[in-house]
């Protein structure tokens, strides 16, 4: 009998999947049973962990790079993507930079680079894989958010800009192609301890914890439990939300 929540015969594109919450991601879809395309900039580091995966769950896991974007380079990535591992039924836009700073000093470079990597590259991915997932009348579109895009952060004008951006991008598509059989949710994870909150000074990190009622920071597993229960069958009647998991930062 089929497992509750399990995801054996899907694919899946995870962007950013090298490292943190997006290999997380990647790791927990495989282990559920989906075949994996672990999509990232930098080559040596996907490459390697679609390797651990292969290892950990028997399930193929392929390494490709992308730069999300770039819509050559997106659309170079997905054709290699469907050669390769058959069809996608899922697509997680995970990948996602910060360049912090206040409005006053925050270069127009920054500001572009943030939003077109958080927010264009959702749409460059999201558009490519359109068509196809709507011809075969499946699929799951999940977008990481951010808390920072709901409430808004100061320094992060780009970031939250960039964030916001997506769960406003997340109902206007799940409206689009909802009647397809195509989902499509966001997640909105609040403080996780990965190499993109590493450095942040000792302030914030103790602001952030005084303001999560569960009393600890985020791990990506936690992330990456929500993405594999949107991405999974079953939910095929939850669309245009945006779940938070955030240990009750924002409520
Ligand atoms: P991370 O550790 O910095 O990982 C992000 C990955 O995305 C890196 O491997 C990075 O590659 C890759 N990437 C960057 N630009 C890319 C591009 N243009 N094309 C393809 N891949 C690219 O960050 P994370 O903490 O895991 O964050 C993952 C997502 O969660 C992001 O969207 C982030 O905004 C969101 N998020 C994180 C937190 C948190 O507390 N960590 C909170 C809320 C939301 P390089 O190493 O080569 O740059």
């Amino acid at each position: 009998m089929r497992q509750f929540l399990s995801l054996e015969g899907r694919t899946a594109i995870v962007t950013g999947a090298a490292r943190g919450i997006g290999k997380a991601i990647a790791e927990t879809l495989a282990a559920r049973g989906a075949k994996v395309a672990v999509v990232d900039l930098r080559m040596d580091l996907a490459e390697e962990t679609a390797s651990e995966i292969t290892a950990a769950s028997g399930i193929e896991a392929i390494a490709l790079e992308a730069d999300v974007s770039n819509r050559e380079s997106v659309n170079a990535m997905i054709k290699s993507a469907v050669e390769k591992l058959g069809k996608i039924d899922i697509l997680v836009n995970n990948a996602g930079i910060t360049r912090d700073g206040l409005i006053m000093r925050m270069k127009e470079a920054d500001w572009d680079m943030v939003l077109d990597i958080n927010l264009k590259g959702a749409f460059n991915c999201s558009q490519a894989l359109a068509r196809p997932m709507m011809k075969q009348r499946y699929g799951r579109i999940i977008n990481i958010s951010s808390v920072s895009g709901v409430t808004g952060q100061a320094g992060q004008t780009n970031y939250s800009s960039s964030k916001a951006g997506l769960i406003g991008f997340t109902k206007a598509l799940a409206k689009e192609v909802g009647s397809r059989g195509i989902t499509v949710n966001a997640v909105a994870p609040g403080f996780i301890e990965t190499v993109l909150t590493h450095d942040l000074p000792e302030e914030i990190r103790e602001m952030s914890m005084k303001l999560t009622p569960m009393g600890r920071f985020g791990t990506p597993q936690d992330i990456a439990n929500a993405v594999a229960f949107l991405a999974a069958e079953e939910s095929s009647f939850i669309t245009g939300v945006t779940l938070q998991v955030d240990g009750g930062m924002v409520m």
